[in-house]
Parts: structure tokens; sequence; C-alpha cells
């Protein structure tokens, strides 16, 4: 270790008390997604934190994101901007580094605001991922005083809806990472450290069944029945699951139906699809059309699908591997292991990676149970993971420019 590189350890150390203390800031405002006036205020909050350390400040506009309701109709959400900050950005090595300002607990939630228990900061979003941009703010802010300023450019983009899966966000940051050398992605690290390693790809859906409603005593032979139509094809897809492949589709909600003497007209099913492999996206696809046809023809019931595949399977290729050694030398310095592992999930991390930008998407602070009232960020992980992101920018510098290194997932 350095003098400069101890210097830059040493500031981050320094700052413990304010990461907190702004964490919890951050977190005592709700932003669930679809509370555009919480994350408006998370937004200003977070453009305090980075505007300083930025040569530009953009608030990208985002397509409207459509949403089938439970009747069958489609209407649309209007994001907030997407907020991204710029510095140096001719400068010979350019860091992408993303984040989000949502959370998934909606304003009626009971869990609103932060305590401490112990090394816990209990509390929504402090360890997915407001704990994360602090320490990424951190990590920027000391090395912004460092020798290393000028020989990295960053882009720091955070988006307003993550945790409704990046619609709006998805192709600004595919943009964002063409541009970029390495990716570093702020979702928390589990509580012991480990990081994502390779992710499955993953799609939202919904199917509208539309039937035609009649008498269940009078006229039951003519009606079209949605309900069982939706449930004919819940179980064609569940049976599309398969263990060996891990292709994955869980039906998750089915609304529909009323009084039991109408035959229902509307059923509306949503379901979640998982591929280990791009290219079991285009067959999972054909499945469910042709799952889609039998039952349409089985039932005389007009189906509709809604959705998309929107974030792409994130395979652990050699330059990613490669990646993650790097990463790991910067903990072993710090006496930290590092050590990653697959997982089902996925986040920005494998929006980054479609685009061919290496990135390692768990480099926000320690935490657990995420997504419930049990969430909690690891007090002792906020200089730590501060000091790990500062450390692997230098690394990443050294190692110099990588464009494109990812195995490009691009259909
Ligand atoms: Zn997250």
């Amino acid at each position: 270790m350095t003098n400069a590189e101890q210097a830059l350890l040493d500031a981050i150390a320094s700052r413990h008390d304010a990461m907190v203390a702004t964490t919890v800031a951050l977190c005592d405002v709700n932003s669930g997604s679809y509370h555009n006036d919480g994350i408006a205020r998370v937004q200003a909050a977070l453009d305090t934190l980075f505007r300083p350390l930025s040569d530009t400040v953009e608030e990208r506009r985002l397509s409207p994101i459509p949403q089938v309701t439970d009747t069958g109709e489609v209407s649309h959400f209007e994001p907030r901007p997407m907020q991204i900050f710029r510095a140096r950005p001719t400068a010979p090595l350019q860091i992408l580094m993303t984040g989000h300002s949502d959370t998934v607990f909606p304003p009626d939630s009971d869990f609103l605001t932060c305590w401490t228990e112990g090394n816990h900061l209990r509390g929504p979003g402090t360890a997915d991922m407001k704990g994360g941009l602090v320490a990424l703010a951190t990590a920027l802010q000391v090395l912004e005083d460092s020798a290393w300023r000028d020989q990295f450019g960053f882009t720091v983009a955070i988006s307003p809806d993550e945790e409704i899966g990046s619609i709006g966000s998805g192709p600004v940051l595919m943009e964002l990472a063409r541009t970029a050398d390495y990716g570093m992605t702020y979702e928390p690290a589990l509580a012991d450290g480990t990081l994502a390693g390779a992710r499955k790809g993953s799609g939202n859906f919904t199917l509208v069944a539309r039937g035609l409603s009649t008498h269940a005593g009078r006229e039951f032979f003519q009606g079209r029945n949605a309900v069982v139509a939706i449930a004919q094809i819940a179980a064609r897809l569940a049976a599309l699951s398969d263990e060996a492949t891990g292709v994955t589709v869980n039906v998750g909600q089915i609304r529909g139906g009323g009084a039991v003497n109408v035959v229902p007209d509307t059923c509306v099913c949503r379901f979640n699809v998982r591929v280990h492999e791009a290219e079991q996206q285009a067959t999972v696809l054909a499945a469910i059309e042709a799952a889609i046809a039998a039952v349409s023809a089985d039932t005389g019931c007009e189906l509709t699908l809604h959705g998309q595949f929107n974030r792409p399977p994130k395979p652990m290729t050699d330059p990613q591997a490669d990646m993650f050694k790097l990463l790991r030398d910067c903990g072993a310095e710090l006496g930290l292991g590092i050590d990653w592992r697959a997982t089902g999930g996925c986040c920005e991390g494998n929006n980054l990676a479609a685009a061919g930008l290496l990135n390692i998407d768990t480099l926000g602070v320690r935490g657990a149970n995420i997504h419930s009232t049990d969430e909690y960020a690891c007090l002792d992980s906020f200089v730590e993971r501060a000091q790990l992101s500062a450390l692997f920018v230098t690394r990443l510098i050294a190692a110099g420019p990588r464009r494109g290194a990812a195995q490009s997932m691009e259909t």
C-alpha cells in the first residue's frame, strides 16, 4: 500500500459518521418506485451529493412505463427523470457508476424510517441501495482530492425505476455503457460480503384473457370463460419451468371473475420468466406463444401478451472473472475476503453486461433482508465498501481501458 493509497483510505475512515447520517436522511424520505414526490426529494438530496463532483448534470426524461391494470387495460406511468452526473468525459479511462433512487416500499408502508440495532442500520433502502450511493459519493469525494483525479472520468447514472424493472432507464443505461470501460453498480453485498457473480436474465409478463360474459343459468354454453382460459394457460406456463436448463416461469398473480352465476369475460395473469442464457429467451417466448394459441383455440377466448425480457442474463465470462480478481486483490490489501457466487436475481448490472460493459454490480454496503421490513445495512461496512471502491478505481486506472470487453449479449 502506497502513502497516497493510505491517505485515500484514511480520508474515508474519517467520514464514517457523515456517511451514516447522510444515509439515514436519504432513507427517512420514502421513495417507493411509484411515489414521484418522494423520489424527487431523494433526487434533490442526491444532487447535493454528486453535483459538486461533476462537470455536467443531466436530468434525462424517460419513456412512460406501460402497465396493465387488473381489468386488462393498458395505462402508462410517467417516471421521474434519470439523474446523470458526469466528470472529465475526455479522460483516458471512463467508468460508469450506477444506482437507483427508488425502493420497493410504497408511501403507505409501515417501514418508513431508520433505527440502529447494534451493527445494523435498519430502514427502507439502507442496503438497497441508498447506503451504497453514499459509499460511492464518498469514494468519489476522496478521489477528487487525489492525484488519480485526472486519470479517470465518471458517469454516475441513478435510475428512478430499478425496482420496477428499469423499463424507462434500461435503454439509457445501454447507451451510457457503450462509451465506458468499466461499470460499477452499488447494489448491496450480502451481509458476509459475498458479491453476485453470474446472474440470470429476467422478464415480467402479463396475459390478458377476454371471453364473453353470459348468465351461468340461461346461456352458459354461449359464454367464453376467461378465468378458465387463464387457469389452463397458467398450468401450461408452469410446465415450462425446467430445473435442468434453469428456465423458470413463476405465475405470480391471477385476477378475474366475480359472481358465480356469471361467466367471467376478463382475467389477468402476471408471471415472471428467468433464463440462464440469452438464447433461452426466444425459446421460452415461442413456447408461451404456442400455449396461447392452443388455449385460445380451446376456450374461444382472446389472449393478449404484454411485457418483455428487461434484464438479459449476465454470464461469468473470462474478462468478467478478471475484473473480479482485480477486486479480490484490492480486498486483500484491505484485509477483506472477496467472494462471489452466481444468483438467480438480477439488476442493472445485467443491462450493462448486455451492452458489452464489464461490471461488478454489488459494490454497495453489506446488508440483508432487502425488499422486506427486516432490511438492514451493516454499519461497519460503510467505510469498508467506500475504501474498496476508491482503491478499486485506482487499480482500474492502472489496468487501463477495456472497452467492449464483456461478451456482448445484444441481439
Ligand atoms: Zn437495488
